[in-house]
């Protein structure tokens, strides 16, 4: 809770408003977490822009908050000032053809708060291959350009081009992705296990190349996709995957060969249909952020005792934490 006599408001010019102790578990897709000093939505990459700019002159820390589908946001909540990122333009460009006269290739822009979901269906719509992996992943642009998202054999990485930034310096600059040391789960931009609002980078959009392809067959592979996940994947609140994939194996394997299979702490147990993922069945105040943490170490000892495996977790914590 922030004290009533520091109540802080960005100047008009920047055209949002404050939210104050603003609870933010409806704005995660696990349903779970407690309020943030402050909350903003922002819907145009200038006020994305703006916002963050005037948060770092009057020393507010900032953290950016996409679909929210990645991270465990603590009870005790944010301190400082959430952006809740609807940025959410989406099209294609043909590619200049007196920058790239051989490679006549589009490109595909996505402001950093448009789902990747949404990305993925305009360019298949269009009939380009290329992000028929990301048409069930849910999420934003910015969230995926971090975390160098991925499924189906297909992640961020392979169609990224490039990346516009704000910079630690207040700077805007154009990054490629191979400047960005993108790996399983993982890019340069990524702030680790644990983090707090701070005063980082922020991802304002992406451009991501694209190949004509076959219309039937792209929108085919992605049905296919979509149809897969139906099958294997919880209806219930979740953070999708909770642990990676160890070398040559599959935490969700290794979760239900340890018998934890339906294990439950407080309001969060071990999904019955994919071992990997917790859900929160009773949504909005079901549960809170420490059952998950105290179920993910029960997880961790358990298949450690078990197979000598240490996972690492896939999904990262966001906030105050004793
Ligand atoms: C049911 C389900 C299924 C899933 N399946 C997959 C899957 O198949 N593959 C996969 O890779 N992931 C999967 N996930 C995880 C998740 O969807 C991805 O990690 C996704 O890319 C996160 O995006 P987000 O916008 O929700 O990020 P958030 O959870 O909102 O944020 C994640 C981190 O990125 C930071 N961030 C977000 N946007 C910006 C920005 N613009 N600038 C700077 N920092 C930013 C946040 O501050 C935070 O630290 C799944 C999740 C669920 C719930």
């Amino acid at each position: 809770m922030i004290s009533a006599t520091r109540i802080l408001q960005p100047p008009a010019s920047v055209g949002v408003e404050l939210e104050i102790d603003k609870p933010l578990a409806g704005l995660t897709s696990i349903k779970i977490g407690g309020p943030a000093d402050y909350c903003a939505t922002v819907t145009h990459t200038h006020q994305l822009l703006r916002l963050v700019r005037w948060a770092r002159q009057v020393e507010l820390p900032y953290l950016i908050l996409g679909g929210g589908s990645n991270v465990l946001i603590s009870d005790a909540g944010v301190a400082g000032l959430v952006i809740h990122n609807r940025c959410r333009a989406i099209r294609i460009d043909p590619a200049p053809c007196c920058v790239f006269p051989q490679d006549e290739r589009p490109f595909l822009y996505a402001e950093s708060g448009a789902l990747l979901a949404g990305a993925a269906r305009t360019s298949i719509n269009g009939g380009l291959a290329g992000l028929e992996w990301a048409v069930s992943v849910p999420g934003t642009v910015g969230g995926a350009v971090i975390n160098n998202a991925g499924a189906h054999g297909g992640e961020i990485k392979d169609n990224l081009w490039d990346v516009m930034l704000l910079d630690d310096g207040g700077d805007v600059e154009i990054v490629g992705a191979g400047d960005l040391d993108y790996r399983y789960r993982h890019s340069s931009l990524k702030r680790g296990e644990s983090v707090r609002a701070g005063f980082g980078p922020v991802v304002l959009s992406a451009n991501f190349r694209l190949a004509a392809g076959d219309g039937e067959q792209i929108r085919a592979t992605a049905q296919g996709f979509l149809e897969h996940r139906r099958r294997t994947q919880p209806v219930e609140p979740s953070l999708g995957s909770t642990f990676t994939n160890p070398p040559g194996d599959y935490a969700g394997r290794l979760i239900d060969a340890a018998g934890l299979r339906g294990q439950r702490i407080g309001g969060i147990e071990v999904s019955r249909t994919h071992a990997n993922f917790l859900v929160n069945p009773a949504g909005v105040g079901g549960a809170k952020a420490a059952d998950v943490v105290a179920l993910m170490a029960l997880i961790r000892e358990t298949v450690y005792q078990r197979f000598a495996v240490e996972l690492q977790p896939e999904i990262q914590r966001v906030g105050e934490w004793a």
